[in-house]
């Protein structure tokens, strides 16, 4: 039986777990520069912040120094 093979798909996916054999190039934060799949937007359609960048916290913690 003759060893035939895979397709270069196959291969670069073996190899480098990407069909094109290449890391996929991430968006860039244009806050904080850190690669990211997930930017947050103001309700004006700009860009704030980054899952790296932006944080969410308890709003009843935060303002609870502002109500005392
Ligand atoms: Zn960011």
């Amino acid at each position: 039986m003759r060893d035939i093979p895979d397709h270069p798909v196959i291969q670069n996916c073996e190899r480098t777990g990407y069909p094109d054999g290449k890391d996929p190039v991430y968006p860039i934060c244009p806050v904080c520069g850190c690669a990211s799949d997930t930017f947050y937007k103001d309700k004006y359609g700009d860009i704030f912040g980054c899952d790296e960048c932006v944080t969410t916290v308890d709003a009843w913690e935060a303002t609870s120094d502002e109500r005392n």
